[in-house]
């Protein structure tokens, strides 16, 4: 994943092969724009989907792409594999060679995958203090009882890692099939909180993430760029026009 952020004269004595001194000159002749506005400062902050002028010509102008996917089971969440299709095999968007995932999901689970090229905002989704809400649908092999519910909120320490869960909300639907919301993404996290009660999780389905649910005019397979909306709702905005 590139770096998102850089500064002024960096990037454009790398885009055209000149010392920072030069940038500099070219500065204070208000050769520079940054966004629209004539650059102020040779250390200013110049972001990955920043629009950089030099003369009116575009040295950096690249475009925020976010994307929804519904990931079918049986594709793996990687942007390359050997062996099996990935999840950008499955996309028609032509950066999607650009894109990496924001929060992966197992072989065996399908629903709600994102991916992006914006680096800051794949983060800030995925940062476990930002404590987004991820609700899955699960279908176990063995009957759920209420001990559940309370193990779930109450965490539950994973040794690998040491840790404990954060609180976990579970919504029984019937003795097989529930809901689950979790506020982290830990590795097989729902197989593994279900296996402390020895039940196999049979499917899973990531429904949504944040305010974002999946798209349900979205075939396993099928994915769309997010709307505006959407992006501000999820509270990570940065990179919008
Ligand atoms: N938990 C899992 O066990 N698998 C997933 O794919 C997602 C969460």
């Amino acid at each position: 994943m590139q770096s998102t952020c850089t500064r002024l004269d960096r990037l454009v004595s790398e885009k055209i092969g000149i010392n920072r001194r030069d940038v500099r000159l070219m500065l204070a002749r208000g050769r520079l724009h940054v966004d629209g506005q004539p650059a102020v400062a040779i250390n200013q902050p110049v972001y990955q989907f920043s629009q950089v002028l030099l003369d009116g010509e575009v040295l950096q102008d690249k475009q925020a792409v976010y994307v929804m996917l519904h990931k079918p089971v049986g594709v793996v969440s990687a942007t390359r594999d050997d062996k099996n299709k990935t999840v950008v095999d499955l996309l028609s968007h032509p950066d999607r060679q650009q894109l990496h995932i924001v929060g992966r999901l197992d072989f065996n689970t399908s629903g709600l995958l994102l991916l992006t090229n914006d680096g800051r905002w794949s983060r800030a989704l995925t940062q476990p203090e930002q404590k987004i809400p991820k609700w899955y649908h699960v279908i176990v092999d063995k009957p759920i009882t209420e001990d559940y519910v309370q193990a779930f909120a109450e965490g539950m320490y994973f040794a690998y890692e040491d840790l404990t869960t954060l609180p976990a909300e579970l919504k029984i639907i019937n003795p097989y099939e529930a809901q689950l919301c979790l506020l982290e993404g830990r590795y097989h996290q729902v197989k593994r909180m279900f296996g402390r009660f020895d039940n196999k999780v049979l499917t899973l389905h990531r429904m949504s993430i944040g305010s974002l649910a999946l798209d349900r005019n979205l075939q396993p397979g099928q994915s769309r760029e997010l709307q505006r909306e959407e992006l501000e709702q999820l509270g990570c905005p940065f990179t919008l026009p």
